[in-house]
């Protein structure tokens, strides 16, 4: 047994608890109570004294490539060892719960599945690691460019397999490759690459496997087409319009839209390149249309993704939360929401995951401060981070 004292709770990502301050009672990775900080503890328990610091419930990271370690992984991962691209996926893997990220999402593996590997080791509790939710390679049209990530597939006939094959293979859910990207040359910044039976035929197997179906798309047209297709969570949505965001309110769609700042911001670090330059001029249109459907969409979730290889996630993890704050102007309250609760609804784990709650997983991070005050607090390393009971650090 383990219990957390001195602990400040967020009311909003706090359940069952009407107090600003207390302990946690933690048994069996679970969380068995909360408790007023008159409280008498259990006398027999491990005790972590957490000093007044902020007690909030571990980050949940929806867009993450475990194999990834640099830019050119992309192109070329499945040319590298499976021992070494599975390492790294380790190495990313511990990187991420440092951080503070309890669960997250690999939308897009290798064909060798190293996040699967992962997932089951840390499963097992052979390794130490973020609980996982795998999609395995992305299933894509049979003429874009990404050869390492795809699974190829054409016509309904041929998504339906590509998905059946997937789920067969241990995906907890599937990736789709719907548009191309935004620097790609062609007339529409990431134009459409599925056409609609193809991304239809996708959700449906998805849905009879319990599951859904999650889609990288930038382009206003890909992003339409894939909505009305049954998709859950489109990936990026740069440049989603305001007739799609009414048909997902007007229809009462559980769509949701995972946003990706650090990808975006990776390349607009680089001002002086060709494609630094064409993000730069990509980015008013990009952030208006996020803004929209922010500001205007309340009902529409939105979700929390990074999207960054671990030789850059390293060497600043905490950023998507500063680049919320000042490209979109989110509130602190909702920027919190997204990286925890919000995703952990996403995902459909809010039964066990994304807030503190008596019942739910003991997974949290404790931070100095006061996030819903400042976010800058969380703009580093938290000072705890605790995945189902086990202090990581
Ligand atoms: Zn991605």
């Amino acid at each position: 047994m383990l219990v957390l004292k001195n602990c400040r709770f967020v009311p909003f990502l706090t359940e069952d608890a009407a107090f600003e301050a207390g302990s946690v009672v933690v048994e069996d990775g679970v969380i068995r109570e909360i408790l007023p900080e008159t409280a008498q503890l259990p006398a027999d328990a491990e005790v972590l004294d957490l000093e007044g610091r902020t007690l909030l419930p571990g980050i949940v990271d929806l867009h993450t490539h475990l194999f990834y370690e640099k830019m050119e992984d992309i192109y070329t991962g499945n040319a590298a060892p499976q021992p070494t691209v599975t390492l790294n996926a380790y190495r990313y893997a511990q990187e991420l719960l440092n951080a503070g990220c309890t669960t997250v999402r690999d939308v897009g593996d290798l064909h060798c599945r190293s996040a699967l590997y992962i997932k089951k080791m840390v499963n097992e509790g052979k390794i130490r690691g973020p609980r996982i939710t795998t999609s395995g390679p992305i299933i894509s049209s049979n003429w874009t460019n990404l050869d390492s990530l795809d699974i190829y597939a054409c016509g309904s006939d041929g998504f339906r397999d590509a998905v059946r094959k997937n789920f067969a293979n241990g995906s907890d859910f599937i990736k789709l490759y719907g548009s191309g990207s935004l620097l790609m040359a062609s007339n529409e910044p990431g134009y459409p690459l599925l056409e609609s039976d193809e991304v239809e035929a996708a959700v449906l197997v998805a849905r009879r496997n319990s599951s859904y179906v999650s889609v990288h798309a930038h382009g206003a047209t890909a992003i339409d087409m894939c909505v009305k297709a049954g998709v859950h969570t489109i990936e990026h949505a740069s440049m989603i319009t305001e007739d799609t965001l009414k048909y997902i309110d007007d229809n009462g769609l559980d769509t949701a839209l995972v946003y990706t700042l650090y990808a975006i911001d990776e390349i607009l670090e680089m001002p002086d390149t060709y494609n630094g330059k064409r993000m730069h001029a990509l980015i008013g249109h990009i952030t208006e249309s996020l803004c929209n459907a922010y500001n205007n969409h309340k009902n529409i979730l939105i979700g929390w993704g990074t999207d960054v290889g671990l030789n850059l996630y390293r060497t600043d993890p905490m950023r998507e939360f500063r680049l919320r704050k000042e490209l979109l102007q989110m509130t602190n309250e909702d920027i919190l929401k997204q990286a925890t609760v919000d995703s952990a609804k996403i995902i459909r784990q809010d039964d066990m995951i994304g807030t503190v709650k008596a019942g739910k997983y003991a997974d949290f991070i404790a931070v100095d401060g006061d996030p819903v005050k400042d976010l800058s607090v969380m703009y580093h390393l938290p000072a705890h981070v605790i995945k189902g009971g086990e202090v990581i650090r």
